[in-house]
């Protein structure tokens, strides 16, 4: 069991549960396990959303992206923070369509699922991403620089592979 209930005092007012999800760490295994595709978005799925979200959302002094390997649950759903809005946001199944292989940028990355362990990676500086919204509506997003790295490092994370923690 790792279902927390907290209560979230400073954005929605006494009395609102936000469901907190413990983050697992290095080496569970949910770290290294390939996410399925949700195949319909119901009600199992939207919570995991949701609860990304609010798991994204008490931890933003230290993260900008979660995926949902890192709540152990076995889904392609990512959420991360927009970085210009400070809104955050999820989507489920994310594909990225469109990445910019001769336009690539190195810089320095971290992750919670792997503390104290930062490492430069090279990303594209520009990427396509489709899915779906935890409302089940088709979503897609144009990012360039640092909000196309946080996407393309949760979608890592979906693979199993979240490049912080592989060694090559
Ligand atoms: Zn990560």
């Amino acid at each position: 069991m790792n279902r927390v209930i907290l209560l979230n005092h400073n954005k929605y007012g006494l009395g609102v549960k936000d469901m907190i999800r413990r983050i697992v760490t290095s080496p569970h295994p949910a770290l290294r396990i390939v996410a399925k595709e949700a195949t319909e978005i119901n009600e199992q799925i939207k919570t995991i959303a949701q609860d990304l979200e609010d798991t994204l959302e008490v931890n933003i002094r230290k993260a900008v992206g979660l995926s949902a390997n890192q709540i152990n649950e076995c889904y392609r759903i990512i959420a991360f923070i927009d970085i210009e809005t400070r809104k955050i946001e999820s989507i489920i199944n994310p594909k990225i369509i469109y990445y910019s292989k001769d336009d690539l940028v190195l810089g320095k990355e971290s992750c919670l699922s792997y503390p104290g362990v930062s490492k430069y990676i090279t990303r594209p500086r520009e990427i396509i991403v489709e899915g779906y919204s935890k409302m089940g509506n088709p979503v897609k997003y144009s990012m360039t620089d640092y909000q196309a790295r946080i996407v393309c490092h949760e979608v890592d994370h979906l693979f199993g592979k979240c490049k912080v923690g592989i060694s090559k």
